[in-house]
């Protein structure tokens, strides 16, 4: 299981990457609660350029500490992150990922390391930020 908070910083093997989500601006475009089970779901959709961002938290309000599963239409996320997000339970509609998630990544993170695209990253630190004023 991965939360909100595993979401807000890429993890220190990806260096070159740390800085790449500063001059996104995501949006919010859709936020949604929802009834799974007997548990609370907070679905947020968010757009950042050209690619749309899914989490789904787990949650009644918006904490770092929420269960989150992510998804995001960019390819980075389908070749690189899909499969490892998936191994660790935290992959939004797993059903629109079938072919990532049989496969682990060939070229880029080969150690599987579940983390996100700078979409998911620009977005979920926009959520964390604003959680008190908006949510
Ligand atoms: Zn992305």
């Amino acid at each position: 299981m991965m939360h909100l908070q595993n979401f807000l910083q890429f993890p220190s093997l990806f260096t070159a990457r740390q800085d790449s989500w500063k001059p996104l601006r995501p949006r919010l475009e859709q936020r949604e609660k929802k009834q799974k089970g007997k548990d609370n779901i907070i679905v947020l959709r968010g757009s950042t350029g050209d690619y749309e961002q899914f989490i789904e938290l787990t949650a009644d309000t918006i904490e770092l500490s929420s269960p989150a599963k992510i998804s995001c239409t960019c390819p980075s996320f389908k070749f690189e992150f899909a499969f490892a997000l998936n191994k660790n339970e935290a992959l939004y509609m797993p059903e629109n990922f079938t072919e990532s998630i049989q496969n682990p990544p060939k070229k880029k993170n080969l150690y599987k390391i579940p983390t996100a695209c700078k979409h998911i990253i620009a977005f979920a630190r926009f959520i964390d930020k604003h959680k008190h004023k908006y949510f």
